[in-house]
């Protein structure tokens, strides 16, 4: 049995002490990631002695010059933190050093021990070096997005939604990080009934998520949920049902069990099914999911939610501090679950659960927010073409030769005002009740 060997045997048992650890803390109400950092301390201290064996793995340092030296695009920029990393395979030998500059096959490396820099290719760094690699920027860009809005979310579920501009400039420095987003998407649906707009925003905000999921599942849960269901509510509202579905279902999926606003809005999706045009409804396969979702036992809430519209969720939690990263990476790749505790101890997802942070949608849904229906004859903008037989000319014997000309003429199923009816639904008004 070779060093390797030894030190995962440690891990696993350290990472069984450590879920105990987890329960008790969160039992005291404490921050439920601060032991996470006293165990990473212990594991250095065991594989300090480790340092060494590493020092094969710099070979390649030929490349140097034109694969990080060169390289001046800002995703390069990497915090100064002193680490072990991991060689990848059985023998999982560690090497003490801080990142100075990442590219797409290498990383050059300060060795802790030496001061010396060293380059190494990303393929010989274990899987949870290589997350933790990618993680770290993404990580570090969505904490800074999410300490300057803040305060905005803060003030969100008072009904203070920012406007479309304000929201969209957060997005300006951090572009891949999803509280900009998240917010774009909810104040261009809270404050126009632009469901199209607010999609685009959506969708980038939920790649943003998937991304960092996959790398470690259960980053920020609360705002991976919120982020589904408001997604879910402006597809259904642009008539994609099926995604719609997926989404809601992938969302109640996260955590102990569904908030009481997901089943809410999945039932709002069942009752309005039957209503649509067949190519607006949920398709059969994901009907089966519907069902399911509308019986899911739900987290019950002391406040009703309103009937018959679907509620946006507005509860986002924190990105986790860098510094317990190692440590959550540590766990996952372990094995271990977050465990519910984890979930209702963070404030985020309490709100979430109870449906605190959830007002409903704004926009009456006969008419889409717009107060008016659209013309029945089809008219662009009040106007209709009409085709006109014009005398072109004269054929040799006197004939008549004609062609058509397009006159544009008020359109009589409006009379030149280029909409329908006013809906009666919200009195013309386009707000919901
Ligand atoms: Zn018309
Ligand atoms: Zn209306």
């Amino acid at each position: 049995m070779g060093y390797g060997a030894a030190v995962v045997g440690i891990e696993v048992n350290l990472a069984v002490k450590t879920k105990r650890k987890i329960i008790k803390t969160a039992e005291l109400g404490g921050l439920v990631m601060n032991p996470f950092r006293k165990r990473t301390i212990q594991i250095s201290c065991l594989l300090g002695v480790l340092v060494g064996f590493w020092a094969k793995l710099g070979a390649g340092q030929e490349s140097l010059d034109e694969s990080v030296k060169d390289r001046k695009s800002p995703e390069s920029a990497f915090p100064v933190i002193e680490r072990d990393w991991t060689e990848a395979g059985e023998k999982g030998r560690k090497i003490r050093g801080s990142v100075l500059k990442v590219n797409p096959n290498h990383v050059l490396m300060k060795l802790a021990d030496s001061g010396k820099e060293k380059l190494i290719k990303k393929s010989q760094l274990s899987k949870l070096d290589l997350a933790y690699l990618e993680l770290v920027p993404m990580i570090q860009n969505d904490n800074s997005q999410y300490e300057q809005t803040k305060s905005t979310w803060d003030a969100m579920p008072q009904g203070q939604f920012p406007s479309v501009k304000v929201a969209k400039q957060y997005q300006t420095s951090f572009p891949k990080s999803p509280y900009g987003l998240l917010m774009a998407g909810i104040a261009t649906a809270c404050t126009t009934p632009d469901y199209e707009e607010a999609e685009s925003y959506f969708e980038k905000a939920y790649k943003s998520l998937q991304t960092k999921e996959q790398l470690l599942p259960d980053l920020t849960p609360a705002t991976y949920v919120t982020c589904c269901n408001n997604y879910a509510i402006v597809m259904w509202r642009e008539g994609n049902a099926n995604t719609a579905v997926k989404l809601l279902a992938e969302a109640a999926a996260i955590g102990p069990q569904p908030a009481a606003f997901l089943i809410h809005n999945a039932k709002i999706i069942q009752a309005e099914n039957g209503k649509r045009s067949e190519k607006y409804q949920v398709s059969k396969k994901a009907l089966t999911t519907l069902d399911e979702l509308v019986n899911k036992p739900f987290a019950s809430t002391r406040e009703k939610l309103k009937n018959g519209v679907m509620h946006f969720s507005l509860s986002v939690d924190p990105p986790p501090a860098i510094s317990d990263l190692d440590a959550l990476l540590e766990l996952h790749f372990a094995g271990e679950k977050m465990i519910d505790e984890r979930f209702l101890e963070d404030p985020a997802f309490s709100d979430l659960m109870a449906s605190k942070n959830c007002p409903y949608e704004p926009w009456c849904m006969s008419c889409g927010g717009k107060g008016v229906f659209r013309c029945p004859g089809r008219c662009n903008r009040g106007t209709i073409s009409v085709p006109i037989q014009t005398l072109e000319a004269r054929g040799i014997r006197g004939e008549p030769v004609y062609g058509t000309r397009y006159e544009q003429k008020a359109c009589p199923a409006c009379n030149g005002r280029g909409v329908g009816d006013r809906c009666d639904g919200c009195q013309g008004t386009g707000r919901n009740r």
